[in-house]
C-alpha cells in the first residue's frame, strides 16, 4: 500500500483520486471542522457523500451490479487513506457503505438489495448499527431487546445503546431475540428497521470530547415488515458476525492510520530533541509504521478469507492502544501552540479501545481464533 499511495502515476487510480480529493475536499472543513457548528459539519458530511458518489467514489470494492465500482480492496485502503490525508469530511453514510451494503451483498434478498444498496452508495439514506445495549455489548448473544412475531412482521421492543449517527438515521441494522426459548446464537434476527415512525424515541449521550456522536434508542412496539428480515429468523448472529468481520477490517484502520501517523510526526517535531524520551518515540514510530504494514499484508490476503481475519484481528488492538500512547505522551509533553489539540485527540481516542470490540474482546478472538490457543 505504501508503494501504492506514493506512486502518482499520471492516469492511475491512485492519481486520479488524490487530485479529486484535492479539489474536492470542502475548504471550509479542511481549515475549521474542529470549530464547525454540528448543523453545519452534519450539512457537510451529507454532502460530502452525495459528492463521492456523483464522482465515483463511494462503494469502490462493491461489485458494479449492486452499484459499486468493481474495483478492489487495494483500491477502498488505498482512497480511506489518501481521503484521511487530504482532511476529507467522514460522511455519515460510513456505517451504510462499510457495514449494512456489504452485509446486504451476502446475506440480503434480491429484493432487499434493490431497495437499499442505490440510496446507501448515493448518501441518501443514513444508517445507524443497533447491536449495543446496556446488558450486551461485548457479549452480543446477551442481546435482550425483543422482536414479536405479529401479522406481516415484527414489533420491537426494547433499549439499544451507543448508537452512533442514531439522530440522523433514516434506517437502523438493528439486531433483536426473536425467540425467548430457541437455543443461544439461534434466538436473535437482523432486521433493516425505518427509523422514522412512532414509538422510537433518541437520547443524545455527550462523550467526553464533548461531541455528542452516539444515542440510547428506546423502541416501544415498533413495527417491521417480513420483508425487512435479514436471511431468515434466527439467523442474526451469523449475519452479525459478518457485520463485525467488515467493522474491524482493513478500511477503518487505514483511515486511522492516518491520523495516527500525523500525531506521531507532530510528536516528533515536537519532542525528537528530547533524549530521555529517544527510545520512547523510537518505539512509538516503529509500531506506527508497523499498522501501515499490517493493512497492507491484509489487503495481499483479501481473496483467503480465513488468512484475511486473522491479519485483521489483530490490526484493531495495535491501532487503538498505540494511538492512546502516542496522545498520552503528547498531552504530557505538550507546549501551548498543540496543547488543544492533545486534549481534544487524548479525550477523544478514549473511546477507541472500546468501540468495534474492545481490545479485551479483540486478544480473547486473537488467542482462541487466530492463535488456537485453549479457551
Ligand atoms: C464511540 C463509540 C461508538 C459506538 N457506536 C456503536 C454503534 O453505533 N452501535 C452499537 O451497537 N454499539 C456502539 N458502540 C458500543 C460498543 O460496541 C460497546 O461499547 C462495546 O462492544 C463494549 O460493550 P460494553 O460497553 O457493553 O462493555 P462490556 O461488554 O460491559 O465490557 C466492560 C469491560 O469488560 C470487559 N469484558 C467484557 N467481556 C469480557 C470477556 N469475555 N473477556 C475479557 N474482558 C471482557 C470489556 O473489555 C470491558 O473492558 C459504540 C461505543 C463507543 C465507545
Amino acid at each position: 500500500m505504501t508503494e501504492q499511495i506514493d506512486d502518482l502515476d499520471p492516469g492511475s487510480f491512485i492519481a486520479e483520486a488524490n487530485e479529486w480529493l484535492q479539489d474536492n475536499v470542502p475548504q471550509r472543513w479542511r481549515e475549521n471542522r474542529g470549530a464547525l457548528a454540528e448543523t453545519e459539519a452534519v450539512a457537510i458530511r451529507r454532502e460530502w457523500d452525495r459528492q463521492l458518489f456523483r464522482a465515483g467514489y463511494a462503494g469502490l470494492s462493491l461489485p458494479s451490479e449492486f452499484g459499486g465500482q468493481g474495483l478492489g480492496l487495494a483500491e477502498e485502503v488505498a482512497f480511506s487513506e489518501l481521503a484521511a490525508r487530504a482532511q476529507a469530511p467522514d460522511g455519515l453514510a460510513r456505517i451504510g457503505r462499510i457495514l449494512t451494503a456489504p452485509t446486504l451483498i451476502v446475506h440480503g434478498t434480491a429484493n432487499q438489495q434493490d431497495r437499499f444498496l442505490r440510496p446507501i452508495l448515493e448518501g441518501e439514506e443514513i444508517w445507524c448499527q443497533g447491536f449495543s445495549e446496556p446488558g450486551a455489548g461485548s457479549d452480543l448473544a446477551s442481546v435482550s431487546c425483543r422482536a414479536e412475531k405479529v401479522a406481516g412482521g415484527y414489533e420491537i421492543t426494547g433499549r439499544k445503546i451507543w448508537t452512533s449517527f442514531a439522530t440522523y438515521a433514516d434506517r437502523c441494522l438493528l439486531l433483536a431475540r426473536s425467540s425467548a426459548d430457541a437455543p443461544r446464537y439461534r434466538n436473535l434476527s437482523m432486521f433493516l428497521l425505518d427509523m422514522k415512525q412512532p414509538g422510537i424515541s433518541i437520547s443524545p449521550i455527550r462523550q467526553i470530547s464533548g461531541g455528542t456522536h452516539f444515542a440510547e434508542v428506546h423502541f416501544d412496539h415498533v413495527f417491521v415488515s417480513d420483508d425487512d428480515l435479514v436471511a431468515g429468523e434466527g439467523d442474526g448472529w451469523k449475519v452479525a458476525m459478518t457485520v463485525l468481520t467488515n467493522e474491524r477490517g482493513g478500511v477503518e484502520a487505514a483511515s486511522r492510520y492516518v491520523e495516527i501517523r500525523a500525531d506521531m510526526d507532530l510528536l516528533l517535531e515536537s519532542c525528537g530533541d528530547n533524549s530521555r524520551l529517544a527510545d520512547r518515540l523510537a518505539d512509538l514510530d516503529r509500531r506506527t509504521d508497523l499498522v501501515r504494514w499490517q493493512i497492507a499484508k491484509a489487503v495481499t490476503l483479501e481473496t483467503d478469507e480465513s488468512a484475511f481475519v486473522n491479519a485483521t484481528s489483530v490490526l484493531k488492538v495495535l491501532w487503538s492502544e498505540l494511538w492512546q500512547e502516542i496522545t498520552e505522551l503528547g498531552l504530557r509533553t505538550s507546549t501551548p501552540k498543540h496543547r488543544d489539540h492533545w486534549r481534544f485527540q487524548y479525550l477523544e481516542n478514549r473511546s477507541c479501545t472500546i468501540f468495534s470490540g474492545t481490545s479485551e474482546i479483540q486478544r480473547n478472538i486473537i488467542s482462541e481464533r487466530v492463535l488456537g490457543l485453549p479457551k
